[in-house]
Order: C-alpha cells, then structure tokens, then sequence
C-alpha cells in the first residue's frame, strides 16, 4: 500500500511516498512554496522517481503553511503533529526537534512515545528563519547552501545584534562598510540565528536527543552555532527539509488502515 503527504511551505513544497508505511520510495522538494505551482511540480518528480500514479496511492495528507490549498487532500494535519512523526520514525529517541524553516521556526517536545508535549513558535517576525539566511545571504552576495563554507573560517563571530531582519540586513551592510571579513559577519548570523530558535526552545526544557528538521538545518553553520550554545549534539534529521512531509505520509498510512 503506498500514501502520500504533501507538504506545502512557504519556500518550498515537499512531497514524500512511503510504501506501507516504513518505506519510503520517493522525496522530493520543489524550491518553491505555496500560491506556486511547486505543489504540482513536487507531485510529478515524486511520481516519477518511484514510477507510480496517482491511482496507486490509497491516502494523501497535506500539511505546511499552504496545506488548505492543497485540495486533493483527504485530511489536513499541522506542521507540528507532522514534523513530530517524522522525527521520532527516523529517532524514536528524540526529545526536541528544533524545526526552522522559510518563515517561522519552531521547538517541539516529544515524550518517549513520540507524541508532542509542548511546542513553542515564532511565526511573527523573519528573525531566526529561514527568510532572515536569504536575505542576509543576498545582501552577501552568495547563497544559502554556501553560507556554512563561510562560517567555518571565521575568526570570530561579528556582532548582530538587532532582532529586527531590516536592522540587522543594515549592521551587516555597515559591517561590511568596516571592513569587517565576510566569514565573521556570516557566522555572526548565524549565532543570531541559533540564539532565536534557542530562546524558543529554552521556553521549555531542551532535553536530549535534540533533532533538526527544516531546510535550514541543512545548513552546517546554524547547526554547529545551536551545537555551541547548548554544549549539546545536534543531529540532522535525514533529508530535514522533507520530514513535514514523512509525517504527513505516515499519518496518511494510519488513515487508510481505518479504512482496511
Ligand atoms: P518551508 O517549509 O517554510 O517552505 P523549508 O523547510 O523549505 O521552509 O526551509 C527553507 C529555508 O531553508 C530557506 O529559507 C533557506 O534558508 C534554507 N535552505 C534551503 N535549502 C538550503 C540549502 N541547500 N542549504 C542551506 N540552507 C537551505
């Protein structure tokens, strides 16, 4: 039996079919989010890596900030019930996930069980997002998959020390302007970074194992600066970007055995 979650982001969407529900036999991330046609996109290439149909599929859950536009759903899920089941599938023995993506960052607690105990958001403020990465990266002139390259040579952090992205995009201008080296200012960000989505966490209690999901923990830089603030091992959850939407498929699986 195959199911399929859909998840639809704000920079991205995501789509992962899972055989049975242990197998997964196709993950794909489209770099474009809701209102785009990166829905339909991600559908086609996860259907065309594991050679199936539409009609092969007995469920489908979407999730992600654009899930309800999502309209060939069966059922819509959030993105914390979703992001938990992916962890705890790939790490049963995950108590945090720190999940940060294009527009908001979130820290989840799990108890043994997997099931969520708390979770803390910040879905307010570009801070300490994915969105705050891209815009320092282009006022940097690179990308974001370059980004940790940078910080692994800094010599120390440089400071940044607004909260707001539209200040901080300007002290890295002015830092710039100092002559400050493009390596520091961008491990500055992503202390800055790391602190944000810490403070979420630490609203609560970070306990071990402590996972990252989310497309920015595929960057190396923030996931080494969270390492150093918490004195704690990090671990990247396998494909990060895509573990919205494994929950959503495991989810899926759970709704068509109902149906059995
Ligand atoms: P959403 O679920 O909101 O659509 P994602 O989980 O896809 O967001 O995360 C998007 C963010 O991930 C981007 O804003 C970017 O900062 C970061 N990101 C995406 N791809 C990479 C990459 N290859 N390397 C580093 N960071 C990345």
């Amino acid at each position: 039996m195959y199911t399929m979650g859909i998840d639809v982001g704000s920079a991205s969407s995501k789509v992962v079919i899972l055989k049975d529900g242990k197998e997964v036999v196709a993950a794909y991330v489209a770099q474009v989010g809701t209102g785009t046609s990166g829905p339909e996109q991600a559908l086609n290439e996860a259907f065309k890596q594991s050679g199936l149909s539409q009609q092969d599929i007995s469920k489908t859950v979407a999730t992600g900030y654009g899930r309800f536009a999502f309209e060939d759903a069966d059922r819509q899920i959030s993105e914390i019930s979703c992001h938990a089941k992916g962890v705890h599938f790939q790490f049963p023995n995950a108590r945090t996930i720190i999940d940060i993506g294009g527009q908001d960052a979130k820290a989840i607690r799990l108890d043994k069980d997997g099931n969520v105990k708390q979770f803390f958001m910040n879905d307010k403020c570009a801070a300490g997002t994915g969105r705050f990465l891209d815009v320092m990266a282009r006022v940097l002139e690179t990308t974001v998959d370059h980004l940790a390259e940078y910080s692994e040579k800094a010599e120390f952090p440089a400071s940044i020390s607004s909260t707001c992205t539209v200040f901080a995009e300007s002290e890295v201008i002015s830092q710039l302007a100092k002559g400050e080296k493009k390596e520091n200012i961008i491990a500055g960000v992503h202390k800055s970074v790391a602190s944000k989505a810490l403070a979420l966490a630490y609203r609560g209690v970070i306990e071990e194992d402590i996972v990252m999901s989310g497309g920015v923990a595929l960057n190396a830089g923030v996931v080494k600066a969270i390492a150093d603030q918490t004195g704690m091992k990090i671990t990247v959850a396998e494909n990060p970007q895509t573990i919205g939407a494994l929950g959503a498929a495991l989810f899926a699986y759970e709704e068509a055995l109902k149906d059995h």
